[in-house]
């Protein structure tokens, strides 16, 4: 991982217009940067926002507020040939793999597709040869080219979609969830494959996941998002042994140790009640229905995005000196009247 920033996100807001005054905020205020060459992890339940957040960034949405920057590029600004160059340069994989590759076309066609639109390799011998080389890469082989989707399994089409995403030779790939779908046994072999294009290719990855256990072993850092806000950030070490936001404990307390001892002895936060509507977020802070901690100042005040540490950031008033009084509300001595 380099210190050169790539990826630039910055306040970024994407609210959708339900009609009837409605207003869906899918993501609200998000800022954080992705470095050259590593793999910056983006965790959550689903309904969070992470995946918006992906599509955002590429374009397929437009933001409501904010900016995406890419190479120092607003990518909501790019003229139609700057356009081109960043979809050559930033590629996705998508979380079901069935559902994003054409029924009806060879895998061939599928990988050979993005090439012809952007004029790569107008020889067809010449492409036929680079999408070989495409399958091999991902561990596939040449004959799989006259195959069609249906042929395959979760995990050999997931290799498909990788192929496909590389077929540009991009630098940056969002990872939409791109393993969620598929068996546990798999999902190891797919992260082993794209840490290994990485390390090949000096790729640069955001990869959405809601798999706290999976992200760990690929990400470099990682960002927590709930209902539509990043909650912390911070690289994964830290992350998994001293979290501090109460939603990330609480998610990591949800995984299980493969160790009786220490499973029986561990304190678990149990997370009551649903994830709210992004059309009517709480006030304050948006975790404080769920949270074990949620104090007065909760209901009422934002928390503020603050450094606790080295590179480790939180939105929590926990961490806030301005707020004295830190009672949790669930233990305060309930007033007579
Ligand atoms: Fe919990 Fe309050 Fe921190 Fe939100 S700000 S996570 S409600 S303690």
């Amino acid at each position: 991982m380099s210190s050169k920033v790539i990826l630039q996100v910055n306040e970024l807001k994407k609210h959708f217009n339900l009609g009837k005054g409605r207003n869906l905020k899918a993501v609200d205020d998000v800022s954080f940067d992705v470095y050259q060459g590593e793999t910056f992890g983006l965790v959550g339940e689903s309904g969070c926002g992470k995946s918006t957040i992906g599509r955002t960034i590429m374009g397929l949405y437009n933001r409501t507020d904010g900016q995406v920057s890419y190479g120092g590029k607003d990518v909501h600004e790019l003229d139609e040939q700057e356009k081109f160059k960043f979809y050559r340069n930033m590629q996705m994989i998508f979380q079901d793999p069935y559902a994003s590759l054409n029924p009806r076309s060879t895998v061939g066609e599928i990988i050979s597709e993005p090439m012809i639109v952007h004029d790569l390799y107008p020889d067809k011998k010449k492409r036929m040869e680079r999408v070989y080389q495409l399958l091999e890469e991902v561990g596939l082989n040449r004959d799989h080219a006259t195959r069609y989707p249906h042929e395959f399994s979760g995990g050999q089409r997931q290799r498909i979609g990788v192929a496909r995403a590389l077929a540009l030779d991009p630098d940056f790939i969002i990872a939409d969830e791109p393993i969620s779908a598929l068996d546990v046994s798999v999902q190891a072999q797919v992260v082993n494959l794209l840490e290994r294009l990485q390390e090949e290719k000096g790729l640069t990855y955001l990869f959405i996941a809601h798999d706290l256990s999976m992200v760990r072993h690929i990400s470099d850092r990682i960002g927590v998002m709930y209902l539509g806000h990043l909650v912390e950030l911070t690289d994964s070490d830290s992350l998994y042994e001293n979290p501090k936001h109460p939603y990330t404990q609480a998610l990591l307390s949800a995984i299980p140790i493969p160790d009786p001892d220490v499973e029986e002895s561990r304190e678990r936060v149990i997370l009551e009640g649903e994830l709210p509507s992004p059309i009517d977020p709480p006030s304050g802070c948006v975790f404080r229905t769920r949270c074990p901690m949620a104090m007065e100042a909760c209901a009422t005040t934002k928390p503020v995005w603050q450094a606790v540490d080295d590179n480790h950031f939180v939105a929590c008033h926990l961490y806030n000196d301005d707020i004295k009084d830190k009672t949790p509300i669930k233990h305060k001595p309930k007033q007579l009247n």
